[in-house]
């Protein structure tokens, strides 16, 4: 039985084993924050306070931007890319040999299961790996001027990045943003998420043995007031690279303005996900689940609006809901668990007030609460509401937690039409057996990713980001480089009396 029942906001510290303590990474040595103080890091699956870490102020991200800046003129702008690339592939291979160590450690802190944990690290690895061989392959042009000169543009690294990332994929969204930024030639000031900053502090222990020299990459813990508005400010710093809350992105975007810092932002999303009446059932089924599930539906491009052609609508909405009840919530440490705890009681919290108001605006077809089974934990039941329309809060605001919003559709114009009436344009899927129509959806549909017959798949080779109120900035791939390189253009006249004028 579903119930949204009161639960302890608060960590608990009363059993288990005593908090670790984790420090900071600034300049190539672990430290605490210069003010003395620590936050709490939990288990979300047992409310538990597994670990402090240092609360990181302007301080304390004035010293790691200076560390990087010293490192980004004294050390990385001058080594080779072959090197900086050699530096990357040891780091992958880092990750590789401790990814059972790392997954657990990023199953504790994010309640994710194991096996998306083990994901992660495979992704985070592969990532290291591309933008090690993308290193030696950032190259600029000689272009075809009509005058006796030679023309070029020069690529060269911005500087130092300061990188803000959010807390569902704590690895692999460092990954994501350092990967790029140590490939182009920039140094790093990265704040994790106050939630999960535990697994980089992990990996950052394997700097040094990998050839990272001190001051390329600072790590400073702490929230978002404390430690990430003092990095948008620093002068040292050129470049924002934000991943999280849209909310947020417009806030760093207003405060990047004053000094025209550069940013890239990706932000939430709201991406429908389309069955037409021709797909395959079974798979179309499976793909709407995963779409919004994986995760714990903490996922940008969660397919959180699912649009089904009315021809097959009811049994859609029977079989789905029928599959959904039968997904084992629980620690994401036990294998037989398919969803785990969401990150914190704030977030669980967010996610019951929208299942009230979803109870209000649709009908519910699986879930809708807090599983009962569960005295600890920031659990939340799978939930599929039904018969919603596109205009409801659960169709236009981001939830970041699992819940389906189902809405039927008559014909493809409809699908399209219900699919960009939304803010956000980050993903988007549609299903259907018919090439003709999947490609004349994809057309039309403004979103940053498309995916046919699939919704989740994550390739570091391909470009990520949104449309409209989604952000801008692509990552990944050869897209993802460019968000940290300045374009120098070049002339080197061949005219040896080139002006003649006076
Ligand atoms: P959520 O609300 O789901 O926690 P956020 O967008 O708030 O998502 O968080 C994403 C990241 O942005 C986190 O690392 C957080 O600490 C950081 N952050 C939050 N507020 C600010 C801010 N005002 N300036 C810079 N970074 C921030
Ligand atoms: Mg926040």
């Amino acid at each position: 039985m579903a119930t949204i029942a009161q639960h302890d906001q608060t960590g608990r510290r009363e059993s288990g084993a005593a908090p670790q303590r984790f420090q900071m990474y600034i300049g190539g040595q672990f430290v605490d924050a210069a003010g003395g103080g620590t936050f709490d890091v939990f288990d979300p699956a047992t409310e538990q306070v597994m670990a402090t870490c240092p609360a990181g102020t302007a301080a304390d991200v004035d010293r790691a931007a200076r560390a990087a800046h010293r490192a980004f003129y004294e050390v990385w702008r001058g080594t080779s890319a072959q090197e900086r690339g050699r530096v990357l592939f040891r780091l992958a291979e880092r990750v590789r040999a401790r990814r059972a160590e790392l997954a657990e450690l990023e199953t504790r802190n994010s309640g994710k299961p194991i096996a998306e944990a083990e994901f992660d690290m495979d992704d985070t690895a592969t990532c290291f790996e591309y933008y090690a061989g993308l290193a030696t392959k950032i190259n600029g042009d000689v272009l075809p001027v009509p005058v006796p000169a030679v023309a070029l543009a020069m690529r060269e690294p911005m500087g130092v990045a300061g990188q803000i990332i959010p807390w569902n994929y704590p690895l692999l969204m460092a990954a994501w943003k350092l990967g790029p930024a140590l490939a182009a030639g920039c140094t790093v000031v990265l704040k994790p998420a106050e939630q999960t900053p535990l697994s980089v502090l992990r990996l950052a222990s394997d700097f040094e043995a990998v050839g990272l020299p001190p001051g390329v990459v600072n790590i400073v813990t702490g929230d978002g007031p404390s430690a990430g508005a003092p990095l948008v400010a620093h002068p040292m710093v050129r470049k924002i690279a934000f991943t999280g809350s849209a909310d947020v992105g417009r806030q760093i975007m207003r405060n990047a303005a004053d000094q025209l810092k550069r940013v890239s932002l990706e932000l939430g999303g709201k991406s429908p996900n389309i069955f037409f009446s021709d797909a395959d059932f079974e798979s179309a089924i499976d793909g709407a689940l995963f779409g919004v599930f994986i995760n714990q539906g903490e996922v940008c491009s969660a397919g959180s609006r699912v649009l089904v052609q009315r021809d097959i609508y009811k049994k859609f909405v029977d079989a789905a809901a029928a599959k959904a009840k039968t997904i084992r919530v629980g620690s994401g440490l036990d294998r037989a668990n398919k969803m785990g705890p969401l990150v914190s009681a704030e977030q669980r919290d967010r996610v019951v007030q929208y299942l009230r108001v979803g109870a209000r605006e649709g009908k519910v077809a699986a879930g809708g609460g807090v599983p009962a089974s569960h005295t600890r934990g920031w659990f939340v039941e799978p939930t599929i509401f039904y018969d919603v329309d596109n205009g409801a809060r659960i169709a236009q605001e981001e939830i970041f937690g699992p819940v389906m919003s189902v809405i039927p559709f008559t014909d493809e114009a409809d699908a399209i039409r219900i699919a960009n009436a939304t803010q956000y344009g980050l993903a988007a899927a549609v299903w259907t057996r018919d090439i003709f129509k999947a490609f004349r959806v994809v057309r039309e549909l403004e979103a940053g990713i498309v995916w046919v017959n699939h919704m989740q798949p994550t390739m570091v080779e391909a470009p990520w980001g949104g449309y409209k109120a989604s952000g801008f900035g692509r990552e990944l791939g050869r897209w993802g480089v460019e968000e940290y390189l300045e374009t120098k253009q070049v002339f080197i006249n061949l005219d040896e009396k080139p002006i003649g004028w006076y």
